[in-house]
């Protein structure tokens, strides 16, 4: 017998994948010049030298047996230490190489430490707009998944929805900051906020209310816009990192869990999301990243070609008469669709070959996402359809 989530979750195509599709199917038909492809988040900047510099350098240094062995599963003690050093040397943390937990990248930590905070009727909440995933992912442990309506149009928290929305079965919360799909930032007064109504809401219920940061876009941020370390404003706050977009490595898969000791049952929780990790089959993170992360943690990414892209699409389309918050982090925008239909608006630029994403995936009808990875040339090519079409 089939599961029959599982197999609507392959059958049904993510909306995304598909508008790629389409776009490489009409490349090849009008050529690749001539088509707008504002759909996938998948960098363009490259890794930074020293990330390839030092693959080279861990394959001559190191037995070739200790490369590509099994690790602990919970990620070699150089890596853990390299990370901790790195957040402590950034952030007033106090972070020790125990509390983190080596992954292979935010989507499989998310699954992990949704597992672990998970018991029959527990409810995961996530704030609109927000990553579709995690629907899939709370679901798929049991978890009874609520969506937070967004704030329009700063898309901070509707704390007050939030607060209405909490129950004595919230287990998560789940927040990610810098954002996918708006890019916006939450400011430390919203994580304040956010930290003292689930402290007030967690005693009331006799329990914690954790707090989920999913962070691949923490040093994505423009124009020296402060990203809160948020476990340092919310003690019951687990972090689930991923180097996928920081440093340009999707396909490598190599992240990290920090469970901060301050937090209430940090053991208890620490060794249940390493048990859930293992149940989902987990064995370690891939060693080679392992050992190269251990050497790069300290590095950032060059953020100048997708700044260029970001001004450029912000003040052109802005000027035109479009809507949007400011994106100050990550690499998206997220526009108010012109007449308020989303997919209406979606379908007439995808005939003019320009790609964007309607919002009702992301728990956000009305609007539509660009992912700013692209060239430059194109986003210049592509300025004159966005005009066409907001004239329309
Ligand atoms: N969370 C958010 C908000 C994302 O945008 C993504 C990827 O696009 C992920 C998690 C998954 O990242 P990873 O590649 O590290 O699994």
């Amino acid at each position: 017998m089939l599961n029959p989530a599982s197999y609507a979750l392959g059958a049904n195509r993510s909306c995304i994948r598909e508008l790629f599709e389409y776009g490489n199917a009409r490349a090849a038909i009008v050529g690749r010049e001539n088509v707008y492809d504002y759909s996938l988040g998948n960098p363009s900047i490259p890794s930074p030298r020293e990330v390839d510099d030092t693959i080279r350098a861990v394959l001559a240094d190191t037995d070739t047996l200790l490369v590509h062995g099994y690790t602990s599963a919970i990620g070699d003690l150089a890596t853990r230490t390299a990370i901790a050093d790195d957040l402590n040397q950034r952030y007033d943390a106090n972070v020790q190489p125990e509390e983190l937990f080596i992954g292979s990248g935010a989507a499989p930590e998310l699954v992990a430490v949704l597992h672990a905070l998970t018991t029959p009727g527990s409810e995961i909440l996530a704030i609109a707009p927000y990553f579709p995933e995690y629907k899939p992912f709370a679901e798929s442990a049991g978890a009874i998944f609520k969506v937070v309506p967004p704030d329009i149009p700063n898309f901070q928290i509707d704390l007050q929805k939030l607060e209405e929305m909490l129950t004595p079965a919230t287990s998560a919360i789940i927040i990610n900051s810098p954002n996918n799909p708006s890019g916006v930032v939450y400011t430390r007064q919203t994580l304040a906020e956010l930290g003292a109504l689930l402290t007030k809401k967690g005693s009331e219920y006799g329990h914690p209310i954790y707090l989920i940061s999913d962070e691949p876009y923490r040093e994505l941020v423009y124009g020296g816009v402060e990203v809160p370390f948020v476990p340092t404003i919310y003690p019951n706050t687990i972090v689930c990192y991923s180097y996928s977009k920081s440093l340009s490595l999707p396909g490598e898969r190599i992240g990290y869990v920090y469970v901060p000791s301050q937090a209430a049952d940090s053991k208890a929780l620490y060794a249940s999301v390493a048990g859930a990790a293992r149940a989902c089959g987990h064995v370690c993170a891939p060693s080679l990243w392992q050992k190269v992360i251990a050497r790069c943690a300290h590095l950032r990414p060059d953020l100048e070609a997708y700044d260029r892209n970001r001004k450029a699409l912000y003040e052109g389309l802005t000027a035109m008469g479009y809507e949007m918050a400011k994106p100050d982090g990550a690499f998206y925008l997220f526009i108010k669709a012109p007449g308020g239909d989303a997919n209406a608006f979606s379908e007439k630029a995808k005939q003019k070959d320009l790609l964007l994403v309607p919002g009702d995936g992301f728990g956000c009808p009305g609007y539509f996402r660009i992912c700013y990875c692209v060239s430059y040339e194109m986003i210049q090519r592509s300025l004159p359809v966005f005009a066409e079409l907001i004239n329309e």
